[in-house]
């Protein structure tokens, strides 16, 4: 089972490639790297520059995850896919908008969605989540 923890600190850190779908692309081989970092993870090159995906991609396969931290239970249990982005790299996040296991190969897009409410403070935490736009073949 795949279970996606994500602390507050890890939120704020991330900021940037949570929101909008950021990724690196090495200048050197190509290979494109999700959530940004300062190397190329296949050649280890730091030529890389910035840049944003699409959003788009194929769903490889979903797993229902049913262990959630505290102040998620609300959107329990989840489906989490394995997502083939359309320019290359493969990511794992939660899938949104779905009641039934979505089929393999479903065509799928980024949205953001309200993750949690934190009572204490009133903070809302958005994230990115993807949605089933057509069946697979
Ligand atoms: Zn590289």
């Amino acid at each position: 089972m795949i279970t996606v923890r994500i602390s507050p600190p890890q939120v704020w850190r991330a900021k940037q490639s949570l929101y909008k779908l950021a990724a690196t692309k090495c200048n050197r081989c190509g290979n494109i790297d999700v959530y940004s970092s300062a190397f190329c993870s296949k050649c280890g090159s730091n030529e890389v520059s910035s840049i944003n995906l699409s959003g788009n991609g194929t769903l490889i396969f979903s797993t229902k995850n049913f262990q959630q931290r505290a102040g998620y239970e609300k959107s329990m249990p989840q489906f989490v896919g394995l997502i083939k982005l359309d320019e290359g790299p493969e990511i794992v996040a939660p899938l949104t908008d779905v009641d039934e296991e979505p089929k393999e190969g479903s065509r799928v897009t980024a949205v953001l969605r309200k993750l949690t409410v934190d009572s204490s403070n009133g903070l809302i935490e958005y994230g990115l989540k993807f949605k089933v736009i057509s069946d697979g073949p």
